[in-house]
């Protein structure tokens, strides 16, 4: 087994690279492959993309079997082909920028001239991870809510779709749960807008905090949340809906030296055959009205109306 640990450091401008690619006498195929990797690498800005053209581009050359990589140490490890004994792994930075790790597998030794041809190819893949990573950070960003670092009704109807498609294919319950704060509006008038600011991210950590982390929360717009609640039929929807009722009524938020007392109504619908985001938003939300015609602080199921939970009865 062979290991070769390295660092790659690898200027933008990436002329050191072509210049060396270039004097290798006689070379003129690394210097082609070299050239074509640069242009055909930006071509992508998703790293899988980016990965595997670069893997079938330098299998040609070098017979190389997998790459491995991950972004960063903690991010999930990303391989193309196969592992292989052989390997030879190189940390990817750019003057203090880190890219991570990736790792090159071969059925058969690498050989130290090959290495160093390889590690000069290696410097075509930083600047369209860079790319990569930029264009993935402005997705990200585009689906936060950034007042409360919640994921935003964009991110969230995107979830819920791809839910939608595992549950009608697997047979599998999904239900959706939507909470508007009642007399939201008062805290503003009576305590100024920044205040209330303070109080809906106080309220949306105390969301994170009594969610299963399969379920995630999101800010739909305004004083209103959802949760997706993932292998969930409306039974059990209903229990969790009660447990964060109950959590959200019995919590006092303090924001600017003031104490509130938060309570929020609570609408739940479960997947149905032939459901689309808007038909379980839109139950969902009449359901949450329902509570809200009878003074809020409750839940109420769209599927089971007539089982409508009432805190005072
Ligand atoms: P209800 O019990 O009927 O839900 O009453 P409400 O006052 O909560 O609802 P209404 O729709 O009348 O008002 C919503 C309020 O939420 C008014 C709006 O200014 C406030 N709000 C919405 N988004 C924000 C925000 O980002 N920050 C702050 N501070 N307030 C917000
Ligand atoms: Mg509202
Ligand atoms: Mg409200």
């Amino acid at each position: 087994m062979e290991l070769a640990k390295a660092t790659l450091d690898s200027q933008d401008q990436q002329r050191s690279h072509s210049a060396s690619a270039d004097k290798k006498a006689g070379d003129k195929n690394l210097s082609a492959l070299y050239w074509r990797l640069l242009s055909q690498l930006q071509a992508s800005l998703h790293n899988q993309q980016i990965l595997a053209t670069f893997h079938e581009r330098v299998a040609e050359h070098f017979a190389i079997d997998g790459i491995s990589y991950a972004a960063y140490p903690q991010a999930d490890l990303l391989l193309i082909g196969e592992q292989q004994p052989h390997q030879a792994a190189y940390r990817l930075r750019a003057r203090d920028d880190d890219f991570g790790e990736l790792t090159l597998f071969r059925h058969k030794r690498l050989l130290p001239e090959e290495l160093a041809d390889l590690e000069l190819l290696l410097g075509t893949l930083i600047s369209p991870l860079r790319n990569a990573r930029q264009y993935q950070n402005a997705i990200k960003a585009s689906r936060k809510d950034p007042l409360t670092g919640l994921g935003n009704r964009m991110a969230m109807t995107e979830q819920l779709e791809q839910e939608i498609a595992i549950a009608n294919r697997h047979q599998r319950p999904l239900s959706l749960m939507l909470l508007d704060i009642d007399k939201f509006k008062s805290v503003n008038d009576t305590h100024g807008h920044q205040v209330g600011d303070q109080v809906l991210r106080q309220f949306s950590d105390l969301l994170g905090r009594l969610n299963r982390q399969s379920d995630q929360s999101y800010r739909f717009g305004g004083e209103e949340f959802v949760i997706i609640l993932r292998d969930t039929e409306a039974k059990g929807a209903m229990v969790a809906a009660e447990r964060i009722r109950n959590a959200i009524a019995s919590q006092t938020i303090t924001a600017n030296q003031a104490d509130f007392q938060i309570t929020a109504s609570i609408g739940l619908a479960a997947y149905q055959s032939g459901d689309s985001t808007d038909s379980m938003i839109r139950r969902a939300d009449m359901a949450m009205y329902k509570i809200k015609n009878r003074g809020g602080n409750d839940f109420c199921c769209a599927e089971n109306t007539h089982l409508i939970h009432s805190t005072g009865e």
